[in-house]
């Protein structure tokens, strides 16, 4: 069983929550891992939309910390991977293989920044959380405008730097200024738009839960840009309340690959980040999706590919450049 998910808060709830990185009451703990063969998980560390500037970077740098001490308590069990040797390394010791991110980017919005981002070894920066930063504005900032001249000069520095752009939260303008760039691009936890319209019924904060998401257009080019879509288990971005299980991500992958998909679908579960459906609600529910989506037809090659290969080929190029 191979498991490489694009997006987890794990990090900061470990700290905010006071919960081990061990064996915390969380969706993902390093004891729920082991039933994973190979298992390569990207976490990120969210930054809310008030904090800005000093204060930003101030939580980054609290976070980071507990998260890199709850690391070195577990050596045997979880490795920092800055390059892809790491990775490799971490793998075949049956390891978890770490690699950090930031969601939002204020902490590292000013003109190097991004070299203070690199020095931590982040490896993917989500550009905005749902909000206005320095850089742009998220998909729930009410603005249709694109990239801010700092978020534009960010992603030329984040191409230079082989760093990866995630347009998960931002508005439709700031996906397309960052899909336009020249920056690999990642949505490393956004599910269908048009299947969401589809299925959801109820309005309570439907068009929010549409926005989170990509529209046909949007996937398709990530589809040509070589890119990944992380599917994510937040339950109001997969449907109706009860209908947001296994069924729902059925749903939502098979639309993806209807769009020509194989190649990018992946996983980006949002574990310990958002409210999941039971069926869901852990890295150790991740076998039995397996299986479901193996009755449901899907091949043990396509499988593969959904949980593992295409974002470890992805992340091969990335930490190997
Ligand atoms: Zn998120």
């Amino acid at each position: 069983m191979k498991l490489f998910d694009l997006h987890c808060d794990t990090a900061g709830e470990c700290l905010n929550r006071k919960q081990p990185l061990y064996d915390g009451d969380l969706h993902i703990n390093l004891c729920k891992g082991e039933l994973l063969d190979k298992w390569c998980q990207l976490f990120a560390i969210w930054i809310p939309d008030e904090l800005i500037g000093g204060a930003a970077e101030e939580y980054f740098e609290k976070v980071f910390l507990n998260f890199k001490n709850e690391i070195s308590k577990n050596k045997s069990k979880i490795k920092l991977c800055n390059g892809f040797e790491d990775l490799q390394s971490a793998v075949k010791e049956n390891k978890c293989a770490a690699i950090l991110t930031v969601e939002c980017a204020s902490p590292f919005a000013d003109s190097d920044g991004i070299y203070r981002a690199k020095e931590h070894g982040v490896k993917v920066v989500t550009l905005t959380w749902n909000g206005e930063n320095e850089l742009g504005f998220g998909c729930q900032s009410g603005s249709d405008s694109g990239l801010k001249p700092l978020g534009k000069q960010l992603l030329k520095d984040m191409e230079r730097l082989n760093i990866v752009a995630d347009v998960s939260h931002l508005n439709r303008a700031g996906f397309y200024d960052a899909v336009s760039s020249g920056a690999r691009v990642v949505a490393t936890h956004s599910n269908s738009e048009s299947v969401l319209l589809k299925t959801r019924t109820d309005s309570e904060d439907k068009f929010f839960s549409c926005r989170r998401n990509l529209d046909d257009e949007q996937i398709k080019l990530l589809v040509e840009s070589e890119s990944l879509i992380g599917i994510n288990f937040c339950r109001s971005f997969l449907g109706d309340f009860g209908d947001d299980g296994f069924e729902a991500v059925y749903r939502h992958m098979a639309h993806v690959l209807d769009l020509g998909g194989e190649n990018v679908l992946s996983i980006g579960s949002d574990f310990d980040g958002c409210e999941i459906n039971p069926e869901l609600s852990g890295i150790d529910k991740i076998p039995v999706l397996q299986e479901f989506l193996h009755k449901k037809g899907f091949g043990e090659e396509l499988i593969e590919k959904i949980f593992y290969k295409n974002a470890y080929n992805f992340f091969k190029k990335v930490l190997q450049s």
